[in-house]
Parts: C-alpha cells; structure tokens; sequence
C-alpha cells in the first residue's frame, strides 16, 4: 500500500486501523548472486511503501465496514445482473436456485474477471481487451523464528532479481514472510521445467540458495500452491447510466509490477467520493465524470506497470540501460526538484498517473539525448552531462 491507498482511507477515517496491521517499508534489500547484500532508499526521508497480507487487510476492512453498518452476505455468488433495473441475481450454483435483490445501484467490485462487466460486455459498443503476460507467479512463505521474530530485516521489501525470473519477500506482523516466486511459464528456466522435488531442489540451490533454507515446506508448497497467471484488461465505458459501476480490477486490472493495483482501485473510490460531495444524488453526472477522469489514469497505470514488467525481465542485463538508470539517479540526487524518478511519481505522490506517465515519457526523450553523446560510458558522472541534462529540461 503507497500513497493513494493510504490517501483513501485516509479520506474515510480508517487510515490508522489499517496502519495497525501493516509494516512500513523505506528500503528494497538486493539479494545479487555474487554481491553482498545492499540495500536502496525508496525515497526521501520518511517515505515507505507498506506491507499488509492480504488476508488480514480484507478481515480488517470487512470488520470496519460491518462496524459501519454494511452488510455482508458470503457463499453466495453472483450469476447475473439486470442492468437497467439494477438487480443481482445469486446463488451456491450457476445452475441451482437463485436469489434476486433489486437496488438502486451497484458496484461491480468483482476483481479482474468481474461478473457484473461480464454483462456489460454483451452491449453494443462496449470495450474489452486482456493481455495475459508470459510470466507466472507463485506464493510461497518463510516462517519467522522461533522467538517470533523475522528472519530478514523486517523494513525490507526483498527481492532476489535473476533477470527473466525474480523472488521476492513482503514480512507480515507475526514474524513471516510473504513470498512470490516470478517466472515463465514456459522456455529454459520456467515453471514447466520444475516438475520433481529434486528439479526444485536443485533450482532453488542454483539460484536462490542464501534463502531456501528460510522457506517452509518448500517443495511441498511449490507443488501444491497454484501457479497463476497475471493480466492486463481494459474496457470502457465502466457505468451503466445511473444504475451500475465498475470500480477496481472489474474496470482495469493491471500487472503487479508497480504495486499500484489495490492503490488505483481505492483512488476510484477517493475520487467516486468527491464525486458524490459535489453533484450529491445526481448519479448519472458523478457515473460519467468518474469514467472520463479514472479511465485516462488507469490505461497510463496499466502502461506503467506493463513496462517495469519488460524492463525487469528484458533491460536489467542491458549494459547501456543499466548506466542510463545510474544517470538518472546521480542527477535525481543532485537536483531533486528538478528530476523526480517515476517510482516516486507514482508511489509516493498523487499526482495523477496519466501525469506520472507523460513526465516519465519527457524524461525518456532527454535520457535517449544524453545516452548519444561521445564517450557517455566514460564521462556519464561529469560536469558536462549534468549540463546537458539541464540544457535539456
Ligand atoms: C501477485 C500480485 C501482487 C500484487 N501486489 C500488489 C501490491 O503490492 N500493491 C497493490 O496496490 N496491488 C497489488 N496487486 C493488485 C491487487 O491485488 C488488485 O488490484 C486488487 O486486489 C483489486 O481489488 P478488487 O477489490 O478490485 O478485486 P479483488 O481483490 O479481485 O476482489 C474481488 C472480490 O470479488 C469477489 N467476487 C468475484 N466474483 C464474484 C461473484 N461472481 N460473486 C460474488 N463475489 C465475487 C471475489 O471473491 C473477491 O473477494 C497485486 C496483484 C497480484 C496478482
């Protein structure tokens, strides 16, 4: 959870319940085969990212939301919705008997393969696309100690990078570790190559060994935890008249690579919510003002995160790359009012994605100019390119 999560609650009086639960983070741990291990200051002084499981942060939310009087019905799925007469049709089975409510409108939380968007997309002149990505992803957990605490630094976010495949490590309250192995699906070193408990031995030896000692039940969670897969969707509009919205995953599902998915979806409800303060019941106007703000915001979120998914796997081996990000950084260093990186856009201001975007955009075009001048591999610290980038703002 980053700024525009935090922002939201905020907004809604519950901000510091869920501080409770969750642990702040200021600082990535590098885990580079042959390097000790470093570790890189997210921001500025005092800014973090959170980490929260997502288990607790869903109890917690539903325990505040029930104290405020919403009412929760489980086991019972939704099948269909009537759009214009805004009604909910659901039941245990797709086949067996269903209940039906009738309301005045609503919102289609229903994550990325959303059944409420499923029935707006059977209209005319209704948007969709979903881009699966080659990558799959798999949780695994590193138990704490036996005195309870964690076995990693706790302010940490960890990650192991290995190029086309990373792990990574988010620490809980109780001493644990949440931990996510990224890795294709297919080709030489995937998913499907890892079919035996000594296949995934020897994998984690070769490549992870300073941390699968750490891991529980590694081999037996490798085969029974699912490997899923991860998903760009888009679609538009997102609102039925004054009847019915979609809000988070339902309206654009990014992928994780920024860690702005549940971030973007609680800025729609801040904005959903000033909204609601300026037009009061006039749904049909808050319906459409909300779509034209938020749509332009999560294609570039969708944007964002799609590219730090190909720089990952595809530009952290790349020579000229990794000196255009030193670039940066020195200067971002040295001018901090001048350059501010695209992480810290998106993470730790709230600024509108769409924004964070072009900046990032602007930034590109000046980097691509600084990375043709003679001998930039020499020189890349000196005087001359920080005029240059100067010259170019
Ligand atoms: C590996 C991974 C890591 C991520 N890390 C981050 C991160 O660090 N930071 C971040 O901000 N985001 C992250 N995300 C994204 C984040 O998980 C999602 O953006 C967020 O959960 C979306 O919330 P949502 O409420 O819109 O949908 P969901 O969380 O998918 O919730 C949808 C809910 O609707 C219910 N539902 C679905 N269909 C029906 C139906 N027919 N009837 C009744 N109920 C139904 C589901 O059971 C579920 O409870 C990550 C995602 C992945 C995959």
């Amino acid at each position: 959870m980053s700024n525009r999560g935090w922002k939201t609650l905020a907004a809604i009086g519950i901000e510091e319940k869920v501080k409770e639960i969750a642990i702040p983070l200021d600082k990535r741990a590098m885990h580079v085969i042959g390097k000790p291990l470093y570790f890189q200051k997210y921001g500025k002084a005092g800014e973090a990212i959170w980490s929260i499981p997502r288990g607790v942060l869903n109890r917690t939310m539903i325990d505040l939301a029930e104290d405020a009087g919403v009412q929760f019905k489980f086991e019972e799925k939704v099948w269909d919705v009537d759009l214009p007469e805004a009604k909910l049709f659901t039941g245990n089975t797709e086949k067996g008997k269903w209940k039906e409510y009738k309301y005045d409108i609503i919102f289609g939380c229903d994550g990325a393969f959303s059944r409420v968007r499923h029935k707006m997309q059977r209209r005319s002149r209704f948007d969709y696309s979903q881009d699966f990505i080659d990558v799959g992803y798999k949780e695994l957990t590193i138990t704490p100690n036996e005195d309870g605490s964690h076995k990693l630094d706790k302010n940490s976010f960890h990650i192991w990078p290995r190029g086309k495949f990373m792990f990574i490590a988010m620490p809980n309250l109780d001493g644990s570790f949440t931990c996510t192995l990224f890795m294709p699906f297919e080709g030489e070193v995937s998913f499907e190559k890892i079919t035996t408990t000594e296949e995934a031995k020897a994998f984690f030896s070769t490549y992870f060994p300073n941390v699968m000692h750490d891991i529980d039940n590694l081999t037996e969670d490798f085969f029974t935890n699912p490997t899923s897969a991860m998903v760009t969707m888009k679609c538009y509009p997102w609102t039925y008249w004054d009847k019915v919205a979609l809000v988070g995953d339902s309206a654009h599902a990014v992928v994780p690579f920024y860690g702005q998915g549940m971030n973007a979806g609680f800025e729609d409800i801040y904005e959903l919510d000033l909204l609601m303060e300026k037009y009061d019941d006039d749904w049909a106007t808050i319906f459409q003002c909300y779509q034209e703000q938020r749509k332009p915001n999560a294609d570039a979120i969708a944007e964002l995160s799609y590219r730090n998914f190909v720089e990952m796997s595809s530009k952290t081996a790349d020579p000229k790359f990794l000196l255009q990000k030193k670039i940066e950084k020195s200067f971002a260093q040295r001018h901090p009012d001048k350059w501010i990186p695209a992480y810290s856009r998106v993470t730790f201001s709230d600024r509108s994605y769409a924004e964070a975007l072009a900046e990032g955009d602007a930034q590109e075009e000046i980097m691509q100019q600084v990375m043709k001048m003679p001998n930039i591999e020499e020189k890349w610290d000196s005087v001359e390119v920080e005029e240059r980038i100067l010259s170019l703002l």
